[in-house]
């Protein structure tokens, strides 16, 4: 039997690989050009979850598969002391098109002063499902952790030299990928999601 499809709002083939190995590969997971679909996508939403929604609720008029199952995600670091920014807008927290570099400058001199104790934070990731009968599902992956002083570690993206994981007390960028992969918050939403659509996939 083949593998159950899904098609992920993304045009990034790194997230993709990245989700096939967070699903234990028992799902075939295409990308939007995999799929043949161009479609610009605009995240105006108020929370991760609407981006979330935002993002497969845009591409479900050109998926030409019926059968197949619609999965986006977003995600984003949300700072206590900062009364939960970035937040939705991690990405572009020091501007548009700005560098990853960018983003942990803007975040340190946002924290000069903040003592550790009240450096806290959580990585949040949102995924949105819509299945092939229409039915939409969301939930929410959180890791707690708190924001180093200064940059650590070398590996991942993003803002990952910066978060210290509660868990492991290492920064995401001092884990290797295997071990991120393990305890971040998209694995654990991802994590929801495996447990909704296999629940889903056996009542069909
Ligand atoms: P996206 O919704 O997955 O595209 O993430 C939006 C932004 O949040 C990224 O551009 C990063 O700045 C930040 N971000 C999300 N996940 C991570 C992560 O695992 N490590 C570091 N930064 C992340």
């Amino acid at each position: 039997m083949s593998k159950q499809k899904i098609i992920l709002a993304t045009s990034n083939p790194h997230k993709a690989i990245e989700i096939h190995d967070m699903l234990d590969g028992a799902y075939e997971v295409l990308t939007m050009a995999d799929a043949g679909i161009d479609v610009e996508i605009i995240e105006d939403g108020a929370t991760f979850e609407e981006n979330a929604l935002i993002k497969v609720r845009t591409i479900r008029p050109y998926v030409k598969d019926a059968d197949a199952i619609l999965m986006a995600d977003d995600s984003g670091l949300c700072v206590d002391a900062l009364d939960g920014a970035p937040g939705i807008f991690s990405a572009r927290y020091a501007g548009e098109n700005v560098t990853y570099a960018d983003n942990n400058r803007k975040l340190l001199k946002a924290l000069v002063g903040v003592p550790a104790g009240k450096r806290g934070a959580q990585f949040v990731c949102a995924v949105a499902l819509i299945f092939p009968d229409g039915e939409k599902w969301t939930g929410r992956g959180i890791v707690e952790g708190r924001i180093a002083a200064a940059l650590q570690g070398d590996g991942g993206f993003g803002y990952d030299p910066l978060f210290i994981a509660k868990e492991s007390g290492r920064a995401y960028a001092q884990m290797s990928e295997a071990e991120k992969n393990a305890i971040s918050h998209r694995a654990r939403a991802m994590a929801l999601a495996k447990e909704k659509m296999a629940e889903k996939l056996r009542i069909r």
